[in-house]
């Protein structure tokens, strides 16, 4: 396949192109031993050195697992740094925009708005799928800079399907960010493979979900070379910490127990699937390549202040999708809970109604 024809360099804002980022002593230096004066480090502790700003041993070990080079990995504090950092650097406040496909992840909108970019949102259609009609006029609008593309879709679970997301890869002249936040529990395979087809994709994973290290903040943004230099001159130098960086490495060295967390929830996911289903107050349990369900219920907004009631806490999404909870996949006993909750509240509405 060949690499499609676009100078991505061209869509980076003048000052960003032109700034010269900030360079430490140790950016010149680059051995672990020596005697260290140059950062006013204090000598005495364990934690008193900075931490390698561009993370080199933990994206060793990432790519090792997820097959992409370290020539071609961002690690952010979350890939909320990442999207954060896209903006900054794409997109001119006030006069710039980007493309959101909504019902979608919320992070999108709050980092336009804080960067002051407009954001245009494009209803996903009643499959939860691009309308590329819609999006046609868009995607040789030089105004547009980034397109969010979030696969499998929160809250949705579903995958946007692959040809729409090649169409618009070949023929929308700004960067596509393609959120894959839920890959690693989704039966199709990432878009990593596809990287060095494409200079304009961008390609956002997370230690929080299927690594489970929601707490330690680690986002992956893997893109070109040349996108990434752009990336290293903006952030923060030391934007993760070194005890995060150490505490990573620990946890992906065992991935076989990663291996047996993800099929748990996975069959979980079923089991919790096929008791909804069951259930009267069920209208529709829609398909899920993530670690949780979406689910329409008679009426979702009574539904989840049960559930509060009964200290169980879901996600209600009935703003954004009709009638529908969001309900995230947990330990075996954890969804026990919750469907002896379900079933209780069901009976005791039948109850009242015959
Ligand atoms: C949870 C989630 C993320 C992860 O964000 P982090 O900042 O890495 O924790 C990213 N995108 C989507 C769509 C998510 O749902």
């Amino acid at each position: 396949m060949s690499r499609v024809n676009l100078n991505v360099s061209k869509l980076v804002r003048a000052n960003i192109a032109k700034l010269s980022p900030y360079t430490s002593a140790r950016d010149e230096y680059k051995g672990d031993k020596g005697v260290f004066l140059d950062a006013n480090e204090n000598p005495f502790g364990t934690v008193n050195r900075y931490p390698d700003p561009y993370q080199n041993r933990l994206k060793e070990v990432i790519s090792e697992i997820k097959g992409g080079s370290v020539k071609e990995l961002f690690l952010g504090n979350g890939s909320d740094e990442a999207i954060d950092l896209a903006f900054r650097i794409f997109c001119e406040p006030n006069m710039n925009k980007a493309i959101v496909f909504t019902p979608t992840y919320g992070m999108y909108e709050v980092y336009a708005n804080v960067n002051a970019v407009e954001l245009i949102t494009i209803p996903l259609n009643s499959e939860f799928q691009i309308d590329t009609k819609i999006v046609e006029p868009y995607l040789k609008d030089e105004a547009v800079k980034l397109m969010f593309i979030c696969s499998p879709n929160n809250p949705t679970g579903n995958l946007i399907n692959r040809e729409t997301i090649t169409r618009i890869l070949e023929q929308f002249k700004g960067i596509v960010i393609l959120d894959e936040a839920y890959i690693d529990f989704s039966k199709e395979a990432s878009w990593l493979a596809a990287l060095a087809q494409y200079p304009n994709l961008i390609i956002l994973q997370t230690l929080s979900k299927g690594w489970g290290m929601a707490g330690l903040r680690i986002g992956l943004a893997w893109m070109s070379e040349e996108l990434l230099y752009f990336f290293n001159k903006v952030k923060s130098p030391y934007n993760l910490s070194s005890i995060n960086q150490e505490q990573a490495i620990e946890i992906l060295r065992d991935s076989d127990g990663f291996d047996q967390r993800i099929a748990l929830l996975l069959s979980e996911k079923e089991r919790v699937r096929n008791a909804l289903m069951n259930l009267s107050i069920t209208q529709v349990v829609y398909p899920s390549d993530a670690n949780y369900l979406l689910v329409k219920f008679n009426n979702a907004n009574q539904l989840y202040e049960e559930l509060i009631n009964r200290q169980i806490i879901v996600r209600n999404r009935s703003k954004v999708v009709d009638n529908t909870l969001r309900i995230s996949i947990g330990l075996p006993e954890e969804n026990n809970q919750l469907l002896t909750a379900l079933k209780a509240i069901t009976s005791e509405k039948e109850s009242i109604i015959y």
